[in-house]
Formats: structure tokens, sequence, C-alpha cells
């Protein structure tokens, strides 16, 4: 388990539009949320943050990702937590 303290050195935190992560944004947008990932220190645990089960992300729509985390689209981060859950149950 993570916990939430890693989250305390993300940069998205202290950015000054928080929008650019937003799944609906323009892919222009995307491009600085993925620099801003780059040089983020914990985009590891971002990353396992996002994949984690949805037990512990309640309000994720099924395995549907809303946001640009970890470096990642919304729908590269769904292609990887399918791609890991079909793997789990094989
Ligand atoms: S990797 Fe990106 S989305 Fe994740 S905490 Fe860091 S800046 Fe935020």
């Amino acid at each position: 388990m993570l916990g939430d303290r890693w989250y305390e050195r993300a940069v998205c935190r202290d950015i000054e539009d928080p929008s650019i992560f937003n799944g609906e944004q323009r892919h222009s947008n995307w491009r600085k949320a993925r620099r801003i990932c780059a040089s983020c220190p914990v985009q590891i645990e971002c990353l396992i943050d996002a994949l984690s089960p949805d037990e512990i992300h309640p309000w994720r729509d099924g395995r549907k990702f809303a946001m640009f985390q970890a470096g990642l689209t919304p729908k590269q981060l769904t292609q990887l937590y399918n791609a890991r859950s079909e793997r789990k149950a094989a």
C-alpha cells in the first residue's frame, strides 16, 4: 500500500493550471502534462496508484480513466490496466 504521502512530492500539486491533466483537454495540453510528469520524482508511485484496484478508486467508472496521469493518457492507462488485469486472470 502506498499511502498518501507520496503525493506530497508530486510536481502537479503546485502547477498553475491543473486542468491540463483533464482527460477532456486537447492533446497539446497533454504534451505539457507529459513534460511535467517527466520531471516528477514520484512518477512510479503515481503509476502504481493509477493501476491500483478499483476498490481503492471507487470513483473510477469501471476501468475507464478520466485523467492524464503518470505521463500517460487516459487511453494508455486504460490499456495498461486492462492488460495487467487480463494477465492476472490467466
Ligand atoms: S507523475 Fe504526473 S500526474 Fe503523477 S504525481 Fe507526478 S506530476 Fe502528478
